[in-house]
């Protein structure tokens, strides 16, 4: 019998691009770990779209969602629905973890859209689903953070949850040496490296870690020291494995000290000529040409890699405004300029434009903004053909959103092994992931125009599966 989807089995690039073997001189080294060596020989015009790498079941439930997040009738009820939920203390009716029809529906729609699963088998079977799409890897992210909210001056979020939960023996003044919320953060923590392959990333929310930590960060201080030696131990224990971690850019009112064990941790674990540790650069922050100045400056006199994970920002919803560039043009601009600035081996006073050698910097940019990855992708490639200097380059998307771009870049692989492309997945129980998947809601929401043109090239990619099943079909 055939399928209505013609196009599901995959396996990564497959469909797209062609395979031969290359001569292993023809294969490009770069100087750092990042490399990646030619495997495939591939046809740069590929003549499938983009979206044709996904398989059907992943198609189908994409629709479902940016049908939903399009269409402003549907979203802003689905919204509302989930905010609720996401309020602790829910009634049985109304609790996502124990309600099993309503927590039937949430998993098979927006959580695993947009989740890696609620245990370790769930974990690895996402992960493995991408990586025969094509995905160099996966980022993975332990639900748990800790939102502070400008306008009502409140934290809110599982960080603070977990701490103001406890009863009994341990209270909130608990000495900080028997922290719950630190624990239970390292825990999943550390369970989380347990997942990831080598190459892989962990991405951390600080904040997560509970009210201890977001105390700390937000006097712009250290956490304290159980934390530090949590973060060691994850450290330690990733780096033994291969696994890269990235610090996540939180709320403006814990970044500063977020960015400080950020650059403790590089300094510490980024000795080998390569990053083990990134800290994330906020694009839409007026104040982050300065902050990078500043940490640039900090990599070339301490001799570490700079591990340089740059977004836009997610926090617009909940940060002051005034710190935030006036336009979106000004942040696409900050992006740009910091994306192709590093690329080029050139950021202010560093560089052969400027005064001081360019530090050793791996980039990472995390951006669903096509112009953006595709620009710096050809810049890149442009400077590695032509034997400018350049730095090693990686770009990731969020799971369950814009899949168009992901593959995209996926395409342009001309069989030197990059783009090299990741997908960044949470994961955790129902409960735990409920803030993130409202935060994934609320910046579709947003992103009107970016979400518009996902639902139609989804649409557009089920309509050419149709058509393909019913040419098929043997006329009766
Ligand atoms: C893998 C990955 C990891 C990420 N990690 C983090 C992280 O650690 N911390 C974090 O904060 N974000 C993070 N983000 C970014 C964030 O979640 C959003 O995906 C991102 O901000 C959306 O921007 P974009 O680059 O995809 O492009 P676009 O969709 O083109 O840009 C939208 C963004 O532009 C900015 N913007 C919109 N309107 C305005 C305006 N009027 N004025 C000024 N700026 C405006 C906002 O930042 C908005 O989110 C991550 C994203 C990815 C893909």
């Amino acid at each position: 019998m055939r399928t209505l989807f013609p196009g599901k089995p995959v396996t990564g690039l497959a469909r797209c691009i062609r395979t031969s073997n290359v001569p292993a001189s023809t294969r490009l080294r770069f100087s750092s770990t990042l490399q990646a060596q030619a495997q495939v020989k591939t046809d740069p015009s590929p003549s499938l779209p983009p979206l044709s790498i996904l398989p059907a079941h992943v198609l189908l439930r994409s629709l479902l969602v940016s049908t939903i997040s399009s269409k402003r009738f549907l979203l802003i009820p689905a919204l509302s629905f989930m905010s609720f939920l996401s309020k602790p203390n829910r009634i049985w009716l109304f609790d996502v973890d124990r309600n099993p029809i309503l927590h039937g529906i949430l998993k098979k729609t927006f959580y695993n859209q947009f989740c890696a699963g609620e245990n370790a088998a769930e974990c690895r079977s996402t992960i493995r689903e991408m990586k025969d799409m094509g995905f160099r890897g996966v980022i993975l992210t332990y639900a748990a953070e800790t939102v502070f909210d400008h306008s009502t001056q409140a934290q809110h979020g599982q960080g603070v949850a977990a701490l103001k939960s406890e009863d009994g023996n341990v209270s909130i003044n608990a000495p900080v040496s028997q922290c719950p919320s630190i624990e239970a953060w390292r825990k999943g923590t550390v369970e989380t490296i347990d997942m990831s392959d080598a190459e892989d990333y962990l991405a951390v929310k600080l904040t997560g870690a509970g009210i201890k930590a977001t105390e700390a960060f937000a006097a712009g201080d250290l956490p304290p020291q159980q934390m530090m030696d949590a973060l060691d131990e994850i450290c330690t224990k990733a780096k033994d494995r291969k696994v890269r971690i990235l610090v996540d850019a939180e709320s403006q009112h814990f970044q500063k000290g977020i960015a400080r064990v950020a650059v403790e941790l590089m300094r510490k674990y980024n000795r080998d000529g390569y990053a083990t540790i990134y800290s994330t650069y906020q694009a839409y922050l007026k104040s982050t040409p300065a902050t990078l100045a500043n940490h640039l400056t900090v990599a070339s006199e301490d001799g570490f890699t700079l591990g340089l994970k740059l977004v836009r920002g997610a926090y617009m919803a909940t940060d002051e405004r005034s710190l935030i560039h006036d336009t979106k043009e000004d942040t696409d601009n900050a992006y740009n300029m910091i994306a192709q600035g590093a690329l080029r081996k050139n950021i202010g006073e560093f560089g052969d434009k400027g005064s001081r050698e360019f530090p050793s910097v791996n980039l990472f940019l995390a951006s669903h903004n096509k112009e953006s990855v595709v620009a710096a992708q050809k810049l890149y490639k442009h400077r590695v053909t032509s034997g400018l200097p350049t730095v090693p380059v990686r770009f990731a998307q969020l799971h369950g959103m814009s899949d168009e771009v992901s593959f995209t870049l996926l395409q342009m692989n001309d069989g030197d092994g990059t783009p090299e492309v990741y997908k960044c997945s949470t994961w955790g129980d129902m409960g735990e992931c409920l803030a993130y998947l409202l935060r994934r809601a609320i910046e579709n929401r947003d992103a009107v125009l970016r979400t518009d043109n996902e639902y139609r090239a989804l649409k557009a990619e089920v309509f050419r599966r149709a058509k393909l099943t019913f040419s098929l079909s043997p006329s009766s």
